[in-house]
C-alpha cells in the first residue's frame, strides 16, 4: 500500500527540520516545492489540502490544465526548459521562472510580463557541472546573464537554481551545491540594483538533505511526495 501524499508530506517535513538542525538553519526558511509533472490534478489537490503553497511545472501545457482548475490561491514556478516562444502563456501561468539560462529568454519574459501588465520573478538557472547535455548557464557567465537581466523592468532576479548531474549517491551532489552558494555569494557582493539573490532552489528527491545543509531555500520534490513518475 503506498502512503497517502499527506503522510508523505509529514515525513519530508520532518527530515527538512532534522537537516536544518545538523547545518544550524531555521527550518522556516526552507520552502518545499511539490513537483508535479506527469501528476493528476487530483493529486495535486491532495498536496494543497496537505498544506503545500508552493508548486513546480516542467512543461506549460500540463500546468496550464492544473493551474486553470486549481487556481493561483498557491505559487506555481516553472522549473522545466523552456523555449523563448512559450513566453506569452508563461507570464499569465506562473509567478515566477526559476529556469531562465539565456538572455533571450529573459527578454521575452520581459516583454511579455510588460504587455500583460505583469511584473515577473526569475531565478537564473546555472549548469554548474558543465555537462553539456544540461540546460543552465555557465557558472563563469552567470555574473554577467544576471547584469544583463537586472536592466529589464518587468522581471526581478530573485536566486539561483541548479541541478546536479544523475547520481545515486546523494553525497555526489554536494560540491554543485556548494558551488552555486558560492556563485549566489560573488553576485550579492556585487550589489546590483533590484537583484536579490535570496533564494537557492537546490535539492530534489534523492539529495535534498545535502542540498539543505549547503544552503538551499527551496527544495523541490516529486517523487517523495507523490510516487515514482511512470
Ligand atoms: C522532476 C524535477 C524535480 C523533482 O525531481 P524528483 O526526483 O521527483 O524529486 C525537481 N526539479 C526539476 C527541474 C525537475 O525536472
Amino acid at each position: 500500500m503506498n502512503k497517502s501524499i499527506a503522510a508523505n508530506i509529514d515525513e519530508i517535513q520532518q527530515r527538512i527540520s532534522l537537516a536544518a538542525a545538523r547545518a544550524s538553519r531555521d527550518p522556516g526558511e526552507i520552502k518545499l516545492m511539490a513537483v508535479t509533472k506527469t501528476v493528476t490534478t487530483e493529486r495535486v489537490k491532495e498536496a494543497i489540502d496537505a498544506g503545500i503553497t508552493l508548486f513546480g511545472e516542467n512543461y506549460v501545457q500540463e500546468a496550464k490544465e492544473k493551474i486553470t482548475a486549481l487556481g493561483k490561491d498557491v505559487q506555481w514556478h516553472m522549473i522545466g526548459h523552456l523555449q523563448t516562444n512559450k513566453s506569452k502563456y508563461v507570464v499569465h501561468l506562473f509567478n515566477c521562472v526559476q529556469s531562465v539560462d539565456r538572455l533571450e529568454l529573459a527578454q521575452e519574459l520581459d516583454k511579455r510580463a510588460g504587455l500583460a501588465g505583469y511584473k515577473i520573478d526569475v531565478f537564473i538557472e546555472v549548469n554548474v557541472s558543465g555537462e553539456q547535455t544540461k540546460s543552465g548557464v555557465a557558472a563563469s557567465e552567470t555574473i554577467s546573464l544576471v547584469k544583463n537581466v537586472s536592466a529589464l523592468e518587468n522581471i526581478s532576479v530573485r536566486g539561483l537554481m541548479t541541478m546536479p548531474p544523475f547520481s545515486d549517491n546523494p553525497e555526489d551532489s554536494r560540491p554543485y551545491f556548494r558551488a552555486l552558494k558560492e556563485i549566489s555569494r560573488q553576485i550579492s557582493q556585487e550589489r546590483i540594483d533590484r537583484v536579490m539573490m535570496d533564494e537557492l532552489s537546490m535539492g530534489m528527491t534523492d539529495d535534498f538533505e545535502v542540498a539543505i545543509e549547503e544552503g538551499a531555500t527551496i527544495v523541490r520534490i516529486g517523487r517523495a511526495i507523490f510516487g515514482e513518475r511512470k
